[in-house]
């Protein structure tokens, strides 16, 4: 912190040059950044979540753990109108699962269930395996084509700084067990849809079909997805003895975790920040999304000390994200009658890396104001970006309802190489990047709830 603290006076110094002719409002969130670069608030919050609780996989203990967790955080650091908002929602169990290879070349593999899917019968059952090279290769295949069989659906994942990356590799995550078993397979095994070359899965939901049978569905480390298209090399009608303990549960708790700093002019304009507070179970979620709770909540602390906005800046830490915005879809549900006074709607939910570009999902007349925000985060290494921003995962839900959005995209190169795995640990934070965020949303935090006229919805 003492390096950072160097920083951001070397910048205050330069900036004070900069800045003497840019307006008030541009001055204020200048120094918001100072103070924010010079402040360790967001690792002691991203460190004290994934420690004190650690996993917290949607509707678990562990994640009512978290709503406890965050509504103590909150009011130990001031908020106002701190309060859980709750919902129900499908539960699910992880299990114990196992892949084997058959003879002659018997060996593990190392694999994941995917989020939501449902195990194998007890004790599990062999059958043989059949490789697609990629998503479009199972889709181009026909009904009834490989009944009785596993398929493993392979493909490949592009590195990316913008995660676009994900939406290409994803399909075969989000919707292969149920294309697999509409041409008759009994389970899906998939690559991991994830940069990295450790012996690490990547789980993430699955989704199923009314209309089509539900199958057990994995996801296989990229090393083991190597080995078993070797193997299928040397032995084209390889078995595999899969087993897993994965089951559905019943209806589960769960609920989003709410906290304001109340706007002195106009307190029914909410600017809402948010993240997702659950996380996968297999990681202690630093990465996704312990950093975007972090991040979000520290921003907002600093604009408290530093002065009152003229808006209500709402933090809203949501739950049950990963197994398909359950917290994002039960908030809409529930503020129908207020949504209207949703302003803006911004979430953090992309790790930790530095925030590289603004884009926006605003009127056209309101791109001016965006561009004086932008002008101010340009110090910070932001950019000016497209006109398409959803806000992020479960603000998307809003924003599709008719919210204005604006994304803060941070560079997500290393992103998939821990995503939804083991290894998504607080070690993987870089606090000085975890710094950048926090400053780049206290000055657009403060700057959006206090700029003249506000923002409005696409036209
Ligand atoms: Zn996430």
């Amino acid at each position: 912190m003492i390096k950072q603290s160097g920083t951001a006076l070397f910048f205050l110094t330069l900036f004070s040059f900069s800045t003497a002719m840019a307006g008030e409002l541009e001055q204020q969130a200048e120094t918001l950044i100072d103070t924010a670069l010079a402040s360790s608030l967001s690792y002691e919050i991203v460190e004290s979540l994934t420690t004190e609780v650690g996993p917290r996989l949607a509707g678990t203990e562990a994640e009512a753990r978290a709503r406890d967790w965050a509504v103590k955080s909150m009011t130990d650091l001031g908020f106002s109108n701190v309060h859980v908002e709750p919902f129900e929602m499908p539960g699910w169990e992880r299990g114990q699962i196992s892949v084997d290879v058959g003879a002659p070349y018997s060996q593990p593999l190392t694999a994941s269930a995917l989020g939501k899917s449902i195990g194998t019968p007890i004790g599990g059952f062999d059958a043989q395996v059949v490789r697609f090279k990629d998503f479009a290769e199972l889709m181009a295949a026909p009904e009834g084509s490989i009944t009785g069989k596993i398929a493993f659906i392979d493909g490949s994942m592009i590195r990316t700084q913008d995660g676009s990356g994900y939406g290409m590799a994803g399909p075969r995550r989000w919707v292969g067990a149920r294309e697999a078993a509409r041409r008759g397979a009994i389970a899906v095994l998939i690559r991991s849809v994830g940069t990295d070359y450790h012996r690490n899965p990547h789980t993430g939901g699955t989704v199923y079909a009314e209309d089509v049978p539900r199958i057990p569905a994995a996801a296989l480390s990229n090393p083991d997805a190597d080995q078993l298209a070797r193997l299928l090399a040397l032995k084209s009608d390889l078995t595999l003895h899969y087993t897993q303990t994965s089951r559905i549960l019943g209806t589960v708790k769960s609920g989003n975790v709410v906290g304001e700093i109340t706007g002195s002019e106009f307190p029914d304009e909410v600017v809402l920040l948010a993240a997702h507070l659950d996380s996968w179970d297999n990681g202690t979620g630093a990465i996704d999304d312990g950093a975007g709770v972090a991040i979000v909540t520290a921003a907002a602390k600093i604009i408290a000390d530093f002065g009152t906005p003229k808006r209500t800046i709402r933090v809203v830490l949501f739950g049950a994200e990963e197994p398909g915005l359950f917290g994002a879809k039960a908030y809409v549900t529930a503020h129908r009658q207020d949504f209207d006074q949703i302003m803006m709607v911004t979430e953090s939910d992309f790790g930790a890396g530095r925030v590289w570009r603004m884009d926006t999902g605003i009127a056209k007349t309101d791109e001016a104001k965006a561009d004086r925000i932008q002008a101010v985060l340009a110090r910070l290494g932001v950019t000016k970006g497209l006109r398409t921003a959803s806000g992020g995962s479960d603000v998307s839900a809003l924003s599709g309802a008719g919210a204005p959005a604006i994304s803060l995209r941070q560079n997500g190169w290393d992103y998939f190489d821990l995503h939804h795995t083991p290894d998504d640990t607080l070690d993987k934070i870089d606090p000085a990047d975890l710094a950048q965020n926090t400053a780049v949303y206290a000055a657009y935090g403060w700057m959006v709830a206090n700029i003249e006229g506000g923002f409005h919805a696409p036209e």
